[in-house]
């Protein structure tokens, strides 16, 4: 139930897991990260706590400067690894907290259409309508918007494209999702505690917002695109 995202000029899995950790308070039963290495998105996933995520990277290495981790409150689908997030489909990773609701629908049209799912989620139907839109030769920016277009329910997503290795695309309707400002790095997460650490700035993305973040700062548009400005705050350090 807690999302963390970096797009950073240091390697992220390591700090990415200590601000899961500053996220554990909200309850969870399996975590994951994607971060973009050597030009592909590398994940790591693991059921139960968070110490088993970190004996699963430090068993298996993979670090990068971008990336995206999730710990997971499941609704749709058992807490085992392959329903933890992120989820892959094709270049595509996503992390998600909420419901999606009309996603026994939107799952039936993708199947029908070809898509191959591997988990029991609701949030997949995320990854593999992004992959649809992106192989129909939909732009990053273009997809997210179809895909917003399309879902109901209540969520917080970040998405990560493997071929825009520097840029965040994140949306909110009901989980709460905000954007921290780093030196030279940007941050994404469910809320101040976990961005405290890395960020002295922060924004709050309101219900229908959209926000595309990469290491130059954040644009905030609604879900049609119609770009909108969020107040940046200052955030206190804290231990
Ligand atoms: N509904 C999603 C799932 O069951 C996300 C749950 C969450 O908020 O962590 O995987």
């Amino acid at each position: 139930c807690g999302i963390v995202g970096i797009v950073g000029n240091a390697p992220v899995s390591e700090r990415m897991v200590e601000a899961l950790k500053r996220l554990e308070y909200r309850g969870y039963d399996s975590a994951g990260i994607a971060v973009i290495e050597d030009g592909r998105i590398a994940r790591r996933r693991a059921p139960g706590k968070l110490e088993n995520l970190r004996a699963v990277v430090a068993e298996s290495p993979v670090d990068g400067v971008t990336g995206i981790a999730h710990t997971r409150w499941a609704t749709h689908g058992v807490p085992n690894e392959a329903n933890a997030h992120p989820h892959i489909a094709g270049s595509v990773a996503v992390v998600h907290n909420g419901i999606i609701e009309n996603f026994a629908e939107l799952k039936a049209e993708l199947i029908a259409a070809g898509a191959a799912f591997t988990s029991d989620t609701d949030t997949e139907v995320v990854a593999r309508m992004l992959d649809h839109y992106r192989c129909a030769g939909m732009a990053p920016r273009e997809a997210v918007l179809a895909m917003l277009a399309r879902v109901t329910g209540a969520f917080a997503l970040v998405i990560l494209f493997e071929d825009r290795p520097d840029t965040l695309y994140v949306a909110r309707f009901g989980p709460p999702l905000a954007v921290g400002y780093g030196d030279g790095e940007m941050f994404v997460g469910s809320d101040a505690i976990a961005l405290a650490p890395f960020a002295h700035g922060i924004s709050y993305l309101e219900d229908g917002d959209m926000a595309i973040v990469d290491r130059d700062g954040v644009e905030f548009c609604d879900f049609a695109g119609n770009p909108v400005s969020r107040r940046r705050q200052p955030l206190q350090l804290s231990s």
